[in-house]
């Protein structure tokens, strides 16, 4: 619709060249209102289409235009709500956790698949955290050929905006600090049960580029050229799972760590280098204990990164809002800081209050 809008415009522009002046007072305006709302959202599929219409209804009402939905990659369910989400003009893109796949019914049949910790820990059976931290290697064949087919899967799906990488990284090295008293964990270096892949396939291809193994390095943290193999390892699935969703006339975004060197340190995921057209950083001030201003820093910190190459929807968590004036402040901190939209996590958790908020603000910015 958006495209269409743009066409339209640009048809008029070079169809009356009389009015000038006014075309472009319109162009100005279809830029200030497109700073977009969106939320995600977990399907079910035993839900009725009738009460996801309702669902997706109410999300429309409340000034949201986009939904991130995660079908845990189930096309079929994705094609039956996504005509659902459009009826209602609702934007749908299809979330997927690419590196860490919980439950994943094919991954569980062949053990070599998940990443191994420095500690020669498979993720298969010894999962760090919690007991959904099921990461697969991003090197070996067949596991990135997996992801890569669950990523074409949902690329095909009709009337979808984005095939949306969510996991898409290594296991937290590093948790945010404000999880790390729920876990009762002190995390002031490396730890190799949470330092991951160390397989033989990832070690082996580290090998042939450097000549040298990690397992032989006295500090494997300080080591930048196995950080940075790892990085282009997560890079290169991004990079192949762009050219994926382009052949579908797709577009490729993620959920991503607040800010490049952010996510770097913590997940070896550096997002500003990726070939991508959006993504989500997840900028959750109450899980880094920082307070609201924080969400326009960190925003700014990957507007200035990506120069303008990838757009960013300043994501927040619902939870860690104290008020609906400090939601305001962080949708508006968003916005001047550079961000193309926002994005609530999640869905459920938007009250009577916050939808008020979020009408409001939106009815301010355009
Ligand atoms: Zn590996």
């Amino acid at each position: 619709m958006k495209a269409l809008k743009t066409t339209l415009l640009v048809l008029t522009l070079i169809l009356s060249s009389c009015a000038n002046k006014e075309e472009k007072k319109d162009l100005t305006s279809v830029e200030k209102s497109s700073f977009e709302f969106s939320t995600w959202i977990t399907a079910n599929s035993e839900r009725t289409d009738e009460d996801y219409s309702k669902e997706f209804k109410g999300y429309k009402d409340a000034g949201i235009d986009e939904v991130l939905i995660n079908t845990l990659t189930d096309a079929g369910l994705l094609t039956r709500l996504t005509p659902i989400a459009v009826k209602e003009g609702l934007k749908v893109h299809a979330w997927i956790m690419a590196m860490n796949r919980p439950g994943d019914s094919i991954a569980l049949k062949h053990p070599e698949w998940y990443a191994v910790s420095k500690e020669g820990k498979s993720c298969f059976d010894t999962r760090p955290y919690v007991d959904y931290y099921q990461w697969l290697c991003p090197n070996r064949e067949e596991s990135r050929n997996h992801i890569l087919g669950l990523v074409e899967g949902l690329a095909k799906v009709e009337g979808i905006e984005s095939v949306h990488l969510d996991y898409i990284r290594f296991s937290d090295v590093f948790l945010p600090i404000g999880l790390l008293p729920k876990y009762d964990l002190v995390q002031d270096t490396e730890l190799p049960e949470f330092d991951f892949c160390y397989c033989d396939v990832c070690i082996s291809k580290f090998e042939k580029i450097h000549h040298k193994s990690p397992m032989d390095s006295p500090n494997t943290s300080i080591d930048m050229e196995w950080k940075n193999f790892r990085l282009n390892s997560i890079k290169n699935i991004v990079d192949d799972a762009y050219k994926i969703a382009k052949t579908n006339n797709k577009k490729l975004t993620a959920a991503v760590f607040p800010y490049p060197e952010m996510a770097d340190h913590m997940v070896r995921q550096r997002w500003d280098k990726w070939t991508i057209d959006e993504v989500y950083p997840m900028i959750y001030h109450g899980f880094y204990n920082e307070e609201v201003d924080w969400i326009g820093y960190a925003t700014k910190q990957g507007i200035t990164d990506v120069q303008g190459k990838i757009a960013i929807n300043t994501g927040i968590y619902l939870p860690d809002f104290k008020s609906g004036a400090e939601l305001k402040q962080a949708i508006l901190l968003a916005k001047e800081n550079g961000a193309k939209g926002v994005a609530f996590y999640d869905g459920p958790q938007l009250t009577e209050e916050y939808i008020k908020v979020i009408k409001e603000t939106k009815a301010l910015l355009k």
